[in-house]
């Protein structure tokens, strides 16, 4: 894993109608270990996104007031990045579905990484079950080949390896993908959808599978450029 310029990752974008910065909510259940994450996988891509111009970013978490998605934050908020595992049925209905009606209306981009694909949000968004093929921990390491290398999510990335991971594998229950952008290799065989991209109503949803927390994956440089190049996708900026 190579380091580099952060602000490669983010490339600033305005039209007549310059629309202002992108304004981005991490979301985090903050069930991730300390030791790793000190700052819960929110913070840790926060502090990425704050380093790239043109971008207004804030960090929430299932123990802020409303669970961190009042009506007021998410007016706010141009794209949703979530990431949940321990606490997906603590969720409270009514914020999802404030959320999935924003989407649906084009008004939030959404991101969901890794175990999000079993969070309410995910499956509400996509209404599907988010079901996987199998998982296995400390699988080694994960090979994500670009297979959809013009699509915007993958600029500037190139195939890459993360060396510590959770597997996961195929069948992948949700709709067919409008692009898949990234797809998942094991030594050991398996294979997964691993960047997928859908526009659902008006709104812009991109899973990234990469992220599982006992694994410092956000703090290497290419899944961090994938988020960030995904936060201008889903903000309808690329
Ligand atoms: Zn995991």
């Amino acid at each position: 894993m190579a380091g580099g310029a952060a602000a490669a990752g983010f490339r600033v974008r305005r039209t007549a109608a310059a629309p202002g910065p992108v304004k981005v909510l991490c979301w985090s259940e903050r069930t991730e270990p300390q030791d790793v994450y000190p700052e819960g996988i929110s913070g840790a891509i926060a502090r990425h996104l704050r380093t790239l111009p043109d971008a207004k970013v804030r960090t929430a978490s299932i123990q802020d007031p409303d669970q961190g998605l009042a009506s007021s934050v998410l007016d706010e908020t141009d794209v949703l990045i979530w990431w949940g595992h321990k606490k997906h049925k603590e969720v409270l209905f009514d914020r999802v579905a404030d959320v999935v009606a924003r989407v649906r209306a084009g008004r939030l981009g959404f991101i969901g990484l890794h175990s999000a694909h079993w969070s309410k949000m995910f499956k509400s968004i996509l209404e599907c079950t988010g079901n996987l093929g199998g998982w296995r921990h400390d699988a080694g390491p994960e090979r994500l080949k670009v297979v959809a290398p013009s699509h915007p999510v993958a600029r500037g990335i190139s195939d890459f390896t993360i060396p510590e991971t959770e597997m996961y594998n195929e069948p992948f229950d949700v709709p067919p993908p409008e692009k898949t952008v990234f797809f998942s290799y094991w030594k050991t065989g398996e294979q997964f959808r691993s960047g997928c991209v859908w526009t659902v109503g008006k709104g812009r949803v991109f899973y990234f599978r990469p992220g599982h927390e006992t694994d410092p994956v956000y703090f290497h440089q290419e899944p961090l450029q994938v988020v960030a190049n995904a936060v201008q996708w889903c903000a309808h900026r690329t």
